[in-house]
């Protein structure tokens, strides 16, 4: 019998994952279908039981679900405990439903990929929402020299910040002027074509710059201007897309895909042209 997988959220018709976990089982040869499922508002459990109880072995977990995957989920990874939040859902052998979250770990393996210095860096990372919370234990393991975070409304990040025991400091855009190695844009500015509020100083003396969001031409307002400031380092979250959907079908499958010729894949594909 064909192993059923898909991804939950709402909106969903836009996700990439389906074309992702198809090339996957493709490449390795397994037996699987991916789907989509539109999660009606607050039907993450009716619809997660039904699925499971369908032939269901596993599910990404999209906004505005990833709370609501983390409440469903039996055991947790220690990435979903640091993250709060799941994105992706495996059935295992006992019935019971484990809930990790890859979204982080497929950030630092798009930052190696793309030689970004992490090992004794200052990272900045802007935004406290659900991303940035995902991302700082991955970050962490990586030897970085220190974590910040400034975010508009300081209490979210002081929230985030409590959760990692001293190691990650907290400042606001006004107070902001030390120097980073690396700027990760955690925020949603993009998504609205706006930068976030951060001095033209701040990013200037960066070596490398990141934006979570992806757009087709791997360019975003925030990695635009970062180059117009100097930064030639300054890339989209398109590697970091790739590297969490390579790690859910690891966890699912046992098997890991080939990050690199994936990226390729896909930027020589439909998404980049
Ligand atoms: P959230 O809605 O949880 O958080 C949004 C963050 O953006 C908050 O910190 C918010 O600040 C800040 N923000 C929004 N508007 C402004 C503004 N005008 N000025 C300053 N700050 C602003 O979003 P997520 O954390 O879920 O997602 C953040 C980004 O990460 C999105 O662009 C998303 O597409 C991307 N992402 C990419 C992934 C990938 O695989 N490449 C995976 C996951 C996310 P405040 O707290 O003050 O409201």
């Amino acid at each position: 019998m064909t192993d059923k997988y898909a991804v939950f959220g709402n909106p969903v018709e836009h996700s990439m994952s389906p074309q992702l976990h198809s090339y996957f089982a493709k490449i390795s040869g397994q037996n699987m279908e991916y789907g989509k499922v539109l999660v009606e508002d607050s039907s993450f459990k009716a619809t997660a039981d039904e699925f499971f109880k369908n032939g269901g072995k596993g599910c990404n977990v999209t906004v505005p679900c990833k709370i609501d995957a983390y409440d469903y989920a039996d055991s947790l990874s220690e990435y979903a405990k640091a993250a709060g939040a799941v994105n992706t859902l495996k059935l295992l052998d006992d019935g019971s439903i484990y809930g990790d979250n890859t979204d982080g770990r497929g950030l630092c393996e798009d930052l190696k990929r793309l030689r970004c210095p992490l090992s004794d860096s200052k990272i900045l990372i802007i935004g406290a929402g659900g991303a940035s919370r995902g991302i700082i234990k991955p970050l962490l393991e990586n030897a970085v020299k220190s974590i910040t975070i400034v975010n508009r409304t300081l209490s979210k990040a002081q929230d985030i910040a409590a959760l990692f025991d001293g190691l990650v400091s907290v400042t606001t855009y006004e107070k902001l002027n030390d120097q980073f190695d690396v700027i990760i844009n955690a925020t949603s500015t993009s998504l609205q074509n706006i930068l976030p509020p951060l001095n033209d100083e701040v990013v200037k003396k960066a070596k490398f710059a990141y934006d979570l969001m992806y757009r087709k031409d791997g360019e975003t307002v925030f990695t635009k201007h970062a180059k117009s400031l100097g930064i030639s380092d300054a890339y989209d979250g398109f590697g970091m897309l790739i590297g969490q959907a390579v790690l859910s079908f690891e966890l699912w499958r046992g098997l890991k895909p080939d990050f690199s010729s994936t990226i390729k894949h896909f930027k020589d594909d439909q998404f980049k042209n």
